[in-house]
């Protein structure tokens, strides 16, 4: 496997099937953040050992999030207007009205 086998952050090498470094705590898999919501299933796209961001969707990766990856731009704005657009639909008479 070329797969990456060590910490980012402080350099152990990882057991087969680990998700988080046993010495710092890091996760091991670079995956998305985005929670998904009640409409979307969560992204869950396992991100590149380097990606800040997802390549899917646009969310912070749990590198990102962790600060192994560190960039200098926050996460898309324009994605996250959307997905606050997506959520007016719990404003809608149907909800409000129970
Ligand atoms: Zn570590
Ligand atoms: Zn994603």
């Amino acid at each position: 496997m070329a797969d990456n086998k060590t910490c980012l952050r402080c350099g152990a090498v990882f057991e087969e099937g680990s998700h988080y470094c046993t010495r710092c705590g890091a996760p091991v898999v670079n995956r998305c953040t985005d929670p998904g919501d009640l409409l979307n299933d969560p992204c869950g796209h396992i991100c590149g050992p380097r990606d800040a961001f997802c390549s899917k969707c646009g969310s912070e990766t749990t590198f990102k999030k962790a600060g192994l990856i560190h960039s200098p731009y926050t996460e898309n704005k324009v994605l996250y207007k959307n997905h606050l657009d997506d959520m007016s639909w719990l404003l809608h008479p149907f909800f409000t009205k129970w």
